[in-house]
């Protein structure tokens, strides 16, 4: 039975409800903890504590949070359905139907293993999207209790950890960032950090700490500044400094490749006023006193973000000089940026309105309805978890219809994705776009705030194949592959042939058995189709990677594939691949532009022009030894590469060096066609030593795709260095 100290918690728990809420059923509550307890009776965590100390602390955070008696009851008796005998008959029965099925509901998301397999990451998802449209209780339930078990990970074994940490990264973190709740989702952020990669995040903790007080004193200072402004306005704020939370200094770190003392914005100033006026006369006040940054500007009080966040940010030159970000908001959009759903809920309820049964956020949570309709449209989960990752989960534009309808897509679509977001039949007859009133290419990058009409025609010819290639959101492209489907289905297989044997002929693989007729009826029902035939159409409608293909047959047949020590040179087609218009060049326009062969620059690394005697101006690598020895420094010319977005692919080459072992060329072989990065050339040479080294030629779409490469080669335990030529 319960220690007296968990049962003091609860009845914490219990004033907590009452404050927010006067006709709370206390009663309830505490019948539900008695429930627990003597369910998880005997019953340890890791940790060697009782395990009702979890379901209580779950509890006691939702409280924190303004939940209502059921969530409060339903936290408690989450992991009893699970665990112990009591069913949901029986809770519902002793508390009420509601009750149990949100408990059944947070048992379900939980129930699949995560095994960062495809299938079973988009059942989980699929899971979670059924229940959040049954009642979003459930998922605030589930994320706290992940958020505890996180929280209480040290006693985990470390491929636990790995395995929790994960998954909390790529599926719970975003998903409470797309509920808006962002304290939890950063602490979730952190929290896998430490795990997953420990260095960085304790290095980053130490340096925090380091500067900690140099950066107080700063930020005091322009509080100081600023509340006596503010005082001689009589204008009542609050103010205070706000940490930036570690993951988004690390991740801030290894996007824009700079050290820690090269970011200046780890305090950013919160003033909270009382309404959106006052806001603006804030900032007005803000960049009267120092001067703004040019760029830093975001208001997203007039445009907020699809979770909900409402916000000044402004960064501005302080008092020492150095940059402050000051941001800016009132009371409510404070409270919605910490809580997010949650405090909509809770406003809802607050009006009698809602029991939280049913989804109401359609308005301001339109990704939800979005996300229901997906999962009922996706039949194949891959194409449902890839639709999650790229069009729920990641960054986001916003565009409007010539009619202001806002649609939100992920960042880097182009007006096909915003046609097929407003219908199939738009995407499949569009012939071209309009952004802003102009004619733009099909494959523009659309910008926060454009005005987007797409052309269409009767006599279009559907969509085209290139469209697969510059299509942002998953759903457009799927779209597209199912035009091809269903259109194509006798050509495609003729294409699909014919792509396959090329690639087959492209890897070197022409005098192997691994195009022989029961090879590859093998490999099409290992891939899941019905028939040979359909494999082949898949190919042809590019609903299958050649990477995927030949990852599987090196699992399959390895006995086809080439041996170490053996020298694998891959032919490939020469293409126009290192586009000029990629880089813009300070203060000059069409001008012709070449990537140096010396260095092959890819978009992500310090570049720079070099202007030649007859070639127009050609990039270097900034450390690159030829610049370096450049005597002429007139020649030399600022470069950028180009904000507007980056097409094409670029080379690249690598040298590995590894300890000796049989198959180690298969397994570097494997990295890339895992990546889907294609292979020019894969160079063995073994010195006849304990050594072996490898030259690897390449095409990589830029410096971050080098870098993951590069990790995931590292992670092979023979490798021990990779070094960039
Ligand atoms: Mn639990």
């Amino acid at each position: 039975m319960a220690t007296e100290a968990v049962k003091r918690k609860v009845e914490d728990i219990i004033q907590t409800v009452e404050k927010h809420s006067s006709e709370a059923d206390t009663q309830m509550i505490r019948r539900a903890f008695e429930l627990a307890d003597a369910a998880h009776a005997g019953q340890k965590r890791k940790s060697g504590e009782d395990y009702i100390i979890h379901p209580v602390a779950v509890a006691s955070i939702l409280a924190d949070y303004k939940m209502d008696a059921e969530t409060i009851c339903a936290a408690l008796l989450h992991d009893v359905i699970e665990d112990t005998v009591y069913s949901h008959e029986f809770i519902a029965e002793h508390f009420n139907p509601t009750i149990a099925d949100l408990v059944e509901g947070v048992t379900k998301i939980g129930k699949i293993e995560y095994q960062s397999k495809e299938e079973s990451q988009a059942e989980n998802i699929r899971k979670m999207v059924l229940a959040m449209s049954k009642d979003i209780r459930v998922v605030l339930v589930k994320l706290v209790d992940r958020l505890h078990n996180m929280r209480t990970l040290e006693y985990m074994t470390h491929a636990k950890q790995i395995e929790k940490a994960s998954e909390t990264m790529e599926i719970y973190a975003p998903i409470a960032n797309r509920l808006g709740i962002q304290a939890i989702k950063s602490e979730l952020e952190d929290l896998s950090l430490k795990y997953l990669d420990p260095d960085g995040y304790y290095d980053i903790v130490k340096h925090v700490k380091v500067s900690k007080r140099m950066r107080e004193d700063y930020i005091d200072k322009v509080i100081g500044i600023l509340r006596e402004r503010m005082d001689e306005r009589n204008e009542d704020c609050k103010i205070y400094g706000r940490s930036k939370s570690f993951y988004s200094i690390y991740r801030k770190m290894h996007a824009q490749h700079l050290q820690f003392n090269q970011i200046y914005d780890l305090i950013a100033v919160r003033v909270i006023v009382d309404t959106v006026r006052d806001c603006y006369e804030v900032l007005g006040l803000v960049h009267t006193e120092w001067n703004p940054i040019p760029g830093r500007f975001k208001d997203y009080i007039s445009m907020p973000k699809p979770n909900g966040y409402q916000s000044i940010h402004t960064t501005v030159i302080g008092p020492n000089g150095d940059p402050v970000e000051v941001q800016i908001r009132t009371k409510q959009m404070h409270q919605t940026a910490e809580y997010g759903i949650a405090a909509h809920w809770k406003y809802k309820e607050g009006r009698g309105e809602s029991k939280g049964k049913e989804l109401k956020y359609e308005n301001e949570m339109a990704w939800i309805r979005r996300l229901i309709d997906y999962q009922q449209e996706f039949d194949n989960a891959g194409d449902l978890l890839e639709t999650m990752k790229v069009d729920i989960l990641s960054e986001e534009v916003y565009v409007y219809s010539p009619r202001g309808k806002v649609i939100e897509l992920p960042a880097g679509s182009c007006p096909l994705d915003f046609a097929y977001r407003i219908h199939s039949d738009i995407g499949d007859t569009c012939v071209g776009a309009k952004v802003n009133g102009k004619i733009v290419p099909l494959n523009y990058t659309l910008k926060n705030g454009d005005i987007v009409e797409i052309l269409t025609s009767k006599n279009a010819n559907g969509p085209s194949r290139d469209w697969l290639s510059f299509v942002k959101s998953a759903h457009a492209r799927n779209k597209i592959r199912q035009y091809f489907k269903r259109e194509e289905k006798e050509e495609n297989i003729v294409k699909g042939r014919l792509l396959f044997e090329e690639e087959i002929k492209r890897r070197g693989l022409k005098d192997t058995n691994l195009a022989s007729a029961a090879k590859l009826e093998i490999l099409s029902e290992k891939l899941g189709y019905h028939s040979v035939n359909d494999f082949y159409a898949a190919v042809g409608y590019s609903g299958i990677k050649m990477g995927t293909i030949f990852t599987k047959m090196q699992l399959l047949f390895p006995e086809e594939f080439p041996e170490d020590n053996q020298e694998v040179t891959l032919k490939k087609p020469k293409k126009e691949r290192r586009h000029g218009s990629n880089v813009t060049v300070a203060g000059l326009s069409d001008i012709d532009v070449h990537f140096a062969k010396c260095c092959n620059p890819v978009p992500g690394d310090k570049i720079i022009g070099y202007i030649t005697q007859n070639k127009g101006i050609s990039v270097h690598r900034i450390d690159c030894p030829n610049v370096l020895n450049i005597t002429d420094t007139d020649k030399i010319v600022q470069v950028e590469w180009n904000k507007n977005g980056i097409s094409g692919e670029f080379l690249a080459e690598i040298n590995i060096k590894a300890h000796e072992k049989q198959g180690l060329l298969i397994e570097i072989n494997k990295v890339f066609l895992e990546m889907g990065i294609p292979l020019t050339a894969l160079t063995a040479r073994n010195d006849r030593g304990e050594y072996s080294y490898y030259e690897a030629v390449f095409e990589v779409k830029s410096r971050r795709e080098l870098n993951l490469l590069t990790k995931n080669i590292n992670k092979i335990s023979e490798v021990i260095s990779v070094k960039r030529v």
